[in-house]
């Protein structure tokens, strides 16, 4: 059988996160008493996410010309995801997220090189495109380098996901290209809005989405579960019970793990509950690329 192909564009990122007392205000110098480095950016979150589950994933992206660029680029390597399409320009892209104790955060996000990706370097994987089964995307790399991958796999036939953060007003002519449109509560309201409080209120989100072109809606809820819903059905699959410690990248591996098992040429339904399984387990570790146990593995 064809070995079935995954390509991730998107971005990538150190998160550098500061234990604070409380969160710096203007003027201030404060001590942080712990910090820790993860490797993070949703593209990469995402990537690693499928890497981990046994699907043959290749990134397509930018890191920095320096040391975390690097590490990075290992991390992902390491994680079962090839990395050849990554460029390295300018300065690797950061987080940095000040955690005070009583449980506030802020965070400082430097784009850097995930802001350097274009419609030319995404060109240049074209061959990549003509044997991929699904493109995974979000949007924290220039939208024309999104629109461009969407552009290549819709002329190859892949289905294209399309996780729509961070929030933002995506074009039409993107939207039609899509297979899977995966917001959360707060993206489907910028895009729709409409507040998901409801599902009254989802069922008429999802069916703006799906008047724009996108073939299908999975609107993730958070320890609620997800919605979806196609032009022929909807409901509500419920997320796995789990202990959260961390709840960062749950959406990432969510989608990570949704292409992996769409790759495997499951029912969307199924799709969904595979997924939510993959993602409860990310929530009980800390940081978004936990080592994910191979039970978990298709
Ligand atoms: P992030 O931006 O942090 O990646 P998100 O807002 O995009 O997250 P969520 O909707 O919070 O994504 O979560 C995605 C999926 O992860 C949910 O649909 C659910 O299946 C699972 N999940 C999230 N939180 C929990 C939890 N506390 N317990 C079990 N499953 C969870």
């Amino acid at each position: 059988m064809k070995t079935k192909k995954i390509i991730v564009a998107g971005s990538i990122n150190i998160d550098l996160v500061y234990e604070v007392p409380h969160i710096v205000k203007e003027g201030e110098t404060i001590h942080s008493t712990k910090h820790d480095l993860y490797f993070g950016g949703k593209g990469a979150n995402q990537a690693v996410t499928a890497g981990q589950l046994g699907a043959d994933v290749q990134f397509i992206g930018s890191v920095g010309a320096d040391d975390h660029g690097i590490r990075a680029k290992e991390n992902m390597e390491r994680k079962g995801v090839k990395t050849e399409a990554i460029s390295s320009q300018g300065a690797t892209g950061q987080a940095i997220i000040q955690l005070s104790d009583v449980g506030e955060n802020s965070i400082v996000l430097f784009p850097g090189a995930n802001f350097l990706v274009t419609p030319e370097q995404i060109q240049e994987s074209e061959a990549a495109f003509k044997t991929s089964d699904i493109l995974l995307l979000q949007l924290e790399i220039p939208i024309e380098a999104v629109e461009k991958a969407a552009e290549l796999a819709y002329a190859n036939g892949a289905k294209i996901i399309l996780n729509p953060a961070p929030a933002r007003n995506i074009p039409d002519s993107l939207l039609q290209k899509v297979s899977i449109l995966t917001p959360n509560e707060t993206e489907l309201e910028l895009l729709t809005g409409i507040s998901a409080d409801s599902e009254e209120n989802l069922q008429k989100a999802c069916s703006i989405m799906i008047g724009k072109g996108v073939q299908a809606v999975v609107v993730t809820l958070g320890s609620k579960g997800a919605f979806y819903m196609t032009s022929e059905e909807s409901g509500f699959i419920a997320a796995e019970m789990a202990k959260a410690v961390d709840t960062t990248g749950a959406g990432d591996s969510f989608n990570g793990a949704l292409a992996v098992a769409l790759c495997h040429g499951d029912l969307l339904t199924d799709a969904i509950a595979y997924a939510s399984k993959v993602a409860a387990f990310v929530v009980t570790e800390m940081g978004a690329q936990p080592d994910i146990p191979s039970t978990l593995c298709r």
